[in-house]
């Protein structure tokens, strides 16, 4: 049996995983739009609990297909823990076929190439990366601890070693004075990337603006809805993708988007347009149904 240390977050896709908190926290916790794990002191877990959580869901196993490694960035932990950790999964859960886990750039630099190849061949197939931003002043703005070359240089080398990537973007994270350059270099970090996942979020702010505003070092004047969806134009007509599977449709979203590149580009422009061009009309999801 599991017994979850809250608060307990999972990617929208890992709903149907086994969610499995092998950290506690957050090991950067200094974003300044992230609440999700201040409330928590950053904690590696011994391998003797987390094992004993694997070996308590024997009668389950044949079930277990997808284990996501909670919580923050869980790929923090060294290339022999997370090792040990996966040979444990495989052994314990047959059908196993994904590993997947949070992760920031800082976290795959610190192992080695060989060390990505053989953990990605024991299973850890994906990760998911919040990048925020490709736009190295609004990184550092609000404090994400990595910039536009750090990011790319981690990301392509876990791509090269196999393991896939979803990545994140934030919409309106830098307001109306870094609307252009966020949209641009975020496009352009993700071109480097290559990533098989993209997905946008709009900026939250679950303890108010004003808590945010304090964190951010910059000057912050919030983007109305129709200019958040201006920027995701920018965003999008400048992404050049091979290969991305694309989603803008999490809760915050005032328009939903979802498409695969390169084939549903335009159509997805044709959207934004229709936007823009009569935003009266527009079918935007109401403020209400966001806080659902
Ligand atoms: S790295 Fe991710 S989880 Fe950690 S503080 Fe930043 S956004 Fe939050």
């Amino acid at each position: 049996m599991i017994n979850y240390h809250e608060p307990l977050f999972r990617p929208p896709s890992e709903a149907f995983s086994l969610i499995l908190q092998v950290t506690l926290g957050c090991a950067w916790n200094k974003c300044a739009f992230c609440e999700m794990y201040s409330s928590k002191n950053f904690t590696l877990r011994k391998d003797e609990d987390v094992f004993a959580e694997i070996d308590s869901l024997s009668a389950q196993a044949n079930n277990i297909r997808k284990v996501f490694l909670a919580d923050g960035n869980a790929m923090v932990l060294s290339f022999d823990k997370m090792s040990r950790l996966l040979d444990k999964l495989k052994s314990a859960f047959s059908r196993l076929t994904r590993v997947s886990a949070y992760a920031i750039a800082k976290d795959i630099e610190a192992k080695t190439d060989e060390e990505l190849r053989i953990l990605a061949e024991k299973g850890l197939k994906l990760l998911y990366v919040g990048i925020e931003s490709g736009d190295n002043e609004l990184l550092k703005a609000i404090n994400k601890g990595e910039n536009f070359e750090s990011t790319s240089h981690a990301l392509q080398r876990a791509r090269k070693a196999g393991i896939k990537l979803s990545v994140m973007i934030l919409n309106g994270l830098g307001g109306k004075k870094y609307s252009r350059q966020h949209a641009l270099n975020s496009a352009k970090v993700v071109n480097e990337i290559q990533p098989e996942f993209l997905s946008t979020l709009v900026l939250s702010h679950p303890y108010g603006e004003d808590h945010f505003i304090k964190k951010f070092n910059g000057d912050f004047i919030p983007l109305n809805t129709i200019e958040l969806i201006a920027e995701m134009k920018v965003f999008i007509e400048n992404l050049e993708l091979s290969q991305s599977i694309f989603r803008s449709d999490h809760a915050s979203n005032y328009l939903i988007l979802r498409g695969n590149f390169p084939r549903d580009k335009q159509e997805m422009l044709n959207r934004i347009n229709g936007v823009l061009d009569d935003p009266a009309n527009a079918q935007l999801r109401p403020e209400w149904m966001r806080g659902l």
